[in-house]
């Protein structure tokens, strides 16, 4: 077969979209085109348009121009669209999976892992249009009372590199099964696994032309659409940093903006706990997708009875794990995405050394692929114990009572995820002393599933959730309060 002819059995087709953004159609944006790399050999994958602030304006225009036709649109037609795109992240899973794993520096299970939670967030929110649209509520007034569920209108959804498919749909599908239009933007160094890869699957399931437009682009873009009238609710999924500017200029223009932020994530290992075990779901937690997870196990809390012995079982692990590129399909950890985010990683290493940790295993890097870190040593205000890392490093402490374990959980600002090992009623006592968006007992900090509500505290967020009915509907609607009488109310005036 010829690369043309490869390339027009392929549902991503790139000569579809090369250069591109999706307005109305596949177009050229106004800012210059980018490439996208390949973090794990550095070679050229593809070319996607860029869209400039300008762009934004207008898709945000247009997306409320298409909204109301699309609100008003048959609710099994809105479900059938979105089965459609659900079965598109199935049947294509295979074609898809490896663009994420050349994209994002992935190994095969968590791009699988991608494509399967995308085709579940568009079944799940396939539920959606048929869903109840309110309540019907009592009343001392002579008149019918409802709270009924509306569509909020524009939504503009910015995401990020690191699971850019899962963290793009799962507030496209639901957005645009409760009658909103969507602007998707995604994070430059990933916009085909994070957008166009989405904007294809609503593309072949019908969708009318302009209810999503995917503009790709940098932080510009996105700060345009925080400023764009017509956007009324921004679901941001991304750094602290940049998402107290989104949340600023939202409270600003007045607009509801979600924001899930970093987390800086405690797993407790309890006395008694299964050592082994423990230590696997540790180093799971600590090195999936080389620690660039928002609800990496960036702490981990071993009660002192098993701390020696914690820290061999992890070491262990973090010395055999292979690294390298994922498409030999032979490797626990991929590449970090870029230069910028690696050197990040090992400032934070070198200062945890400066600072009295003791690294037991990794801490050096060839060229984007970082080992696989184990620090010991640390104290409550080291860099690595304090800071979101975004990588592959492990730092250990030991605890003594319950008390004290909480008391060091909580004095993070983030909130976002916390595991606890062991036995399950001691487990459950932490549990309540915690401030976190996620408790799980018994297994890793890294989990997430389209039907549970999904979001942080703290400086991980602002409290909001994605993820089930009762959650989406909260996140993509307004309420409205209507009351009937059968004729018009008597007044004294
Ligand atoms: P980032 O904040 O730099 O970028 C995320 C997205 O925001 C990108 O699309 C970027 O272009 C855009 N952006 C940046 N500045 C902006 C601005 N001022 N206005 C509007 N948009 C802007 O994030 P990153 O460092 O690339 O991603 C990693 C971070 O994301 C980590 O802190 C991680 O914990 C967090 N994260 C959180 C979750 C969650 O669900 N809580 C999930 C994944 C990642």
């Amino acid at each position: 077969m010829t690369a043309t002819e490869s390339e027009q059995t392929s549902i991503l087709n790139p000569s579809l979209w090369d250069g591109k953004i999706y307005t109305t159609g596949w177009t050229a944006g106004s800012a210059e085109p980018i490439e996208v790399k390949e973090p794990a050999t550095g070679s050229v994958l593809a070319t996607v348009g860029m869209a400039s602030a300008a762009d934004a304006f207008a898709a945000a225009t247009r997306a409320a121009k298409a909204q109301k036709e699309w609100a008003a649109t048959k609710p099994e037609d809105r479900a059938a669209i979105l089965r459609r795109a659900g079965d598109f992240f199935v049947t294509h899973a295979a074609e898809l999976g490896e663009w994420v794993q050349r994209e994002t520096g992935a190994i095969g299970a968590k791009a699988a892992l991608e494509t399967h939670v995308a085709a579940n967030e568009c079944f799940d929110a396939a539920g959606l249009p048929h869903h109840p649209a309110g309540d019907v509520l009592t009343s001392n007034a002579d008149h019918w009372s409802f709270a009924r569920r509306t569509p909020a209108g524009v939504v503009a959804v910015i995401s990020p590199f690191n699971f850019p498919l899962i963290l793009s749909i799962r507030s496209v599908a639901p957005a645009l099964a409760l009658g909103n239009t969507v602007i998707l933007k995604p994070d430059p160094r990933t916009p085909v696994s994070g957008g166009v890869m989405i904007m294809r699957a609503f593309e072949e399931a019908g969708l009318p032309a302009g209810v999503l437009q995917l503009l790709n682009g940098g932080a510009e873009t996105g700060a345009a659409l925080t400023e764009a009238p017509e956007v009324r609710i921004i679901s941001f999924t991304g750094s602290t940093a940049a998402g107290r500017k989104v949340g600023e200029a939202a409270g600003r223009n007045l607009k509801r903006a979600h924001l899930e932020l970093g987390g800086n994530n405690a797993l407790i290992v309890l006395p008694g706990a299964d050592l082994a075990k423990a230590a696997s779901a540790g180093a799971f937690g600590s090195f999936l997708h080389q620690g660039q997870i928002c609800m990496t196990a960036g702490r981990h809390l071993v009660h002192e009875s098993l701390t020696n012995g914690y820290v061999s079982a992890l070491r262990e692990k973090a010395e055999h794990l292979p690294v390298g590129d994922p498409m030999s399909g032979q490797v626990a950890l991929g590449p970090i995405i870029d230069d910028r985010q690696r050197d990040n990683i090992h400032r934070i290493v070198e200062e945890a050394k400066a600072a009295g940790a003791t690294v037991e295993a990794g801490g050096t890097y060839d060229n984007l692929f970082y080992s696989p870190t184990v620090l010991t040593g640390l104290d409550k205000e080291n860099p690595a114990w304090a800071e979101e890392i975004f990588g592959p490093v492990a730092p250990v402490m030991g605890f003594s009572t319950l008390e004290e374990a909480a008391e060091i959980v909580n004095s993070s600002e983030y909130g976002l995820s916390v595991s606890i090992l062991g036995d399950v009623g001691e487990a459950m006592k932490l549990a309540d002393m915690v401030h976190s968006g996620k408790v799980h007992i018994n297994e890793q900090t890294v989990m997430d599933e389209s039907n549970a509500p999904f979001g942080g505290v703290g400086a991980s967020g602002t409290g909001s959730r994605f993820g089930g009915y009762t959650a989406n509907i909260e996140a993509f609607t307004e309420t409205q309060w209507l009351t009937v009488r059968p004729d018009i109310a008597p007044y004294p005036f």
